[in-house]
């Protein structure tokens, strides 16, 4: 009996120090924001609308959508998920009633962004709070999600953008800081193929440098907004896993657009009609759009798509270099 008891306790040890391996692991993957995890989202989501590294192109000026689109009913109350300082309070597109912004810096240095708040449903105190520099506590009424005016894919968009800033510019994914979601749906990767050109051609066969795409998706408690996936894997020819991108943050400011156009391939759309993505297995930040130059033959490569919470899909193809 004893021997068992000290054999259950180092098992017990050993799966304690594994578990411990991992917080760690996390730690070096989101820098100082762990302790900033699991806070509360601010209200009851219906469905994720647009992740960060959503593709935007309204007219011929693709950029990163960067935050959280986080749909809601009609006149949802926001409740700010942490305290802070009001550090803005501003009509951020002059004269259009649907881009109010409130933002608020809480005590690690974030500055949390929240787009398209109805001008007025914002209560006194708000900008009371801001003008006296006085802090509020998380879960305080900052105003209500504007009526959306566009319907997309059936349904109107009523949203909140919430974007999150660290202290050196930098876009953080939301997810990373929010209460996991119970999203139980893995990426679809609905096909791989070659490109030449920047652009998906069709066939198995290709002659000369070319690229490879993944068209994959993604979707968040919803059945028609897709979205990119979090993160883009490929292992070629029985190779080592390589990681294409996994978004855990995006330059802003004027970089804001940095990279969009070499990972999605042309033919990626992203507006109110129209949602598919292209994505560069080529991509590198260090040569992105750089071509391969493959030995005559077969190859194979292994794609995998993965969302933030650990879903996985995967899918493979096959070509012939001639
Ligand atoms: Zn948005």
């Amino acid at each position: 009996m004893k021997i068992l008891l000290v054999l259950l306790l180092c098992l017990g040890n050993v799966w304690a120090h594994e578990k411990e391996l991992k917080t760690r692991a996390d730690e070096f993957a989101y820098g100082d924001y762990k302790s900033q995890r699991h806070h509360p989202w601010p209200f009851p989501i219906l469905s994720i609308g647009h992740n960060m590294q959503s593709f935007q192109n309204y007219g011929g000026y693709p950029y990163w959508h960067d935050g959280l689109d986080i749909r809601s009913v009609s006149d949802q109350p926001i409740y700010s998920s942490t305290g802070g300082k009001i550090v803005n309070i501003e009509n951020y597109q002059r004269g259009n009633p649907l881009y109010w912004e409130v933002a608020i810096l809480d005590a690690e240095g974030l500055v949390w962004k929240y787009h398209h708040v109805d001008r007025s449903s914002m209560p006194a105190e708000l900008f009371q709070a801001y003008k006296d520099g006085s802090p509020i506590a998380a879960g305080t009424f900052i105003g209500n999600v504007v009526k959306w005016s566009v319907t997309t894919f059936g349904e109107r968009y009523h949203h909140l953008h919430l974007l999150i800033v660290a202290k050196d510019g930098k876009y953080i994914n939301p997810y990373l800081l929010m209460e996991p979601l119970a999203d139980r749906d893995a990426p679809l990767i609905k096909q791989i193929g070659i490109a030449k050109n920047h652009r998906p051609i069709k066939g198995q066969e290709v002659s000369g440098e070319h690229a490879l795409y993944v068209e994959a998706s993604d979707l968040t408690l919803h059945d028609k907004f897709i979205l990119p996936p979090h993160k883009i894997s490929y292992r070629l020819n029985g190779g080592e896993e390589k990681v294409v991108w996994e978004f855990v943050n995006l330059p802003s400011g004027k970089n804001d657009r940095d990279f969009i156009e070499d990972f999605y391939m042309n033919g990626t759309c992203g507006n109110y009609q129209c949602r598919q993505f292209f994505i560069n297995l080529n991509f590198t930040p260090e040569a992105p759009r750089k071509t391969w130059k493959l030995p005559a033959g077969k190859h194979e490569i292994k794609v995998f798509a993965e969302d933030i919470v650990g879903n996985r899909s995967e899918k493979t193809f096959q070509w012939k270099v001639l």
